[in-house]
């Protein structure tokens, strides 16, 4: 047999599956940011803030599948929950309306300002899509602004501003619109415009010559989960899509219920015209939303809003009804989870506490950097942080892409083989699960990793 590469000589099982998967799977992996090289770790059971690899090696877990765990791994209730459900449907899916959908409905409108009704999907991928669809219906214009760097799920639309190779990345007031995949039809590059985050008088400026042509601006308020937009940069874009009549979308996939219960909008106290949620809202299952003004979301009512539309605000609409469909939107089972999940975070201090913690373990991490005479920041809002081996200021994409992410890398090579885990690079997110043990052994493991890397 050939010798395997090893992450560790702890991850035997890892590195044998991951060769047999890779015959039946390209790469080996069924998303590309999964994969590690020289070989990811195959985990097998998850529990709390802990994930145990097919090796038996512990973990604690700041990946939480990007974000969408933030009871951590198995939470009692939730899966009570969805067993009940389940039992007393005596199915897993209806495939017509059932009651739970209202029920999550009214949740939403009551935590999120700018939510007045709501439609389902499966991911969050398929809520920005539709968000996008719904703005170019209402407004009938055909173009997309976005954010350089902000990520809004793998489809051709919204794939086009990290730049791989610096010298494409174009001006970084006017950025290119580069495609960041093989595949991706010229069509998506001539009709998105790329706008610099947190520039405000670059991105008016844009915004003013193209006006006409733009339908929405779709951002992440908090780009990553972890660089804030600043208030004035977003209450500024705000007044300003209004006064242009440009849409302005929120895509709180990451942000929503992990800064606030009714997310990074609640926060800044910024209603945007559309919403997309996913990740948490299904507790640990595949699910999207979408949510926003009556008026505008009325378009996708099967009549198109027609109703609502003569009886009140003008027919700006002139098309048929806008096409939203899906086999499993609605899931019952998955909105039962996420009824479940938001019910959990709801309870007394339980927000409270998870931000403290992840306060608590920000300031530690920051205190271990700097008795080791290692640049470092963290920089994040609610649960979520990362770790940025710069004190320069983090703005925007192109700030990232100045820090030294090679001892980044390193360090967090260390901190698998510890126990620490996260996709090297990634960002930190935190769930109620991780107590203040977890964060000692976390802090530990970074002073631990640091020795080893400076020896
Ligand atoms: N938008 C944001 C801000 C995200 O972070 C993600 C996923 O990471 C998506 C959209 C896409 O969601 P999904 O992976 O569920 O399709």
């Amino acid at each position: 047999t050939t010798k395997l590469d090893l992450l560790s000589e702890n991850t035997k099982q890892s590195a044998q599956l991951f060769e047999q998967a890779k015959k039946g799977i390209p790469g080996g992996v069924t998303a590309n940011i999964k994969y590690i090289a020289p070989h990811p770790i195959i985990m097998e059971r998850g529990k709390g803030s802990k994930l145990y690899d097919v090796d038996k090696n512990e973990y604690i877990d700041y990946l939480l599948c990007y974000g969408a765990l933030i009871l951590g791994h198995g939470h009692p209730y939730v899966f009570e929950s969805v067993m009940k459900q389940m039992k007393e449907a005596g199915t897993t899916i209806f495939g017509t309306p059932h009651r739970l959908e209202s029920v999550m409905a009214e949740k939403l409108i009551s935590l999120y300002p700018g939510i007045e009704m709501v439609r389902y999907t499966n991911s969050g991928l398929e809520a920005t899509l539709l968000a996008i669809r719904m703005a170019m219906a209402y407004t009938g214009k055909s173009k997309l602004a976005k954010f350089e760097g902000h990520y809004h799920g793998g489809f051709d639309q919204v794939l086009l501003s990290v730049n791989p190779e610096e010298d494409q990345a174009g001006n970084e007031k006017i950025p290119n619109t580069v495609p960041e995949s093989r595949g991706i039809p010229d069509y998506y590059v001539e009709n998105t415009v790329i706008l610099p985050f947190n520039d405000l008088i670059a991105t008016e400026k844009i915004l003013r010559a193209r006006a006409h042509e733009i339908s929405s601006i779709i951002m992440e308020p908090i780009q990553g989960g972890f660089i804030p937009a600043d208030q004035e940069f977003i209450t500024g874009l705000r007044g300003l899509t209004e006064e242009l009549g440009i849409l302005l979308i929120f895509d709180e996939v990451k942000t929503g219920f992990r800064l606030s219960l009714g997310g990074a909008q609640k926060n800044y106290d910024i209603k945007p015209d559309i919403t997309a949620l996913g990740k948490v809202l299904g507790g640990g299952f595949p699910v999207g939303a979408i949510g926003g003004k009556k008026e505008i979301m009325l378009i996708s009512a099967p009549d198109g809003g027609r109703d609502i539309l003569t009886a009140g605000a003008e027919n700006k609409n002139k098309q048929d009804a806008l096409f939203h469909s899906g086999t499993y939107n609605g899931h019952p089972t998955i909105l039962a989870s996420g009824l479940a999940t938001i019910e959990v975070l709801e309870s007394e201090g339980t927000m409270e506490s998870l931000f403290s913690n992840t306060q608590l373990l920000r300031h530690q991490l920051e205190d271990v950097y700097q008795q080791y005479n290692i640049p470092m920041q963290t920089i994040g809002e609610g649960s979520i942080f990362n770790i940025i081996l710069t004190q320069n200021n983090i703005k925007n994409y192109r700030d990232m892409n100045k820090a030294d992410t090679t001892l980044r890398k390193k360090l967090d090579y260390e901190l698998l083989k510890l126990g620490i885990y996260t996709k090297p690079l990634n960002r930190y997110s935190m769930s109620i699960a991780h107590t203040e043990e977890d964060i000692t052994r976390t802090v530990e493991a970074h002073k631990r990793a640091i020795q080893i890397i400076l020896d």
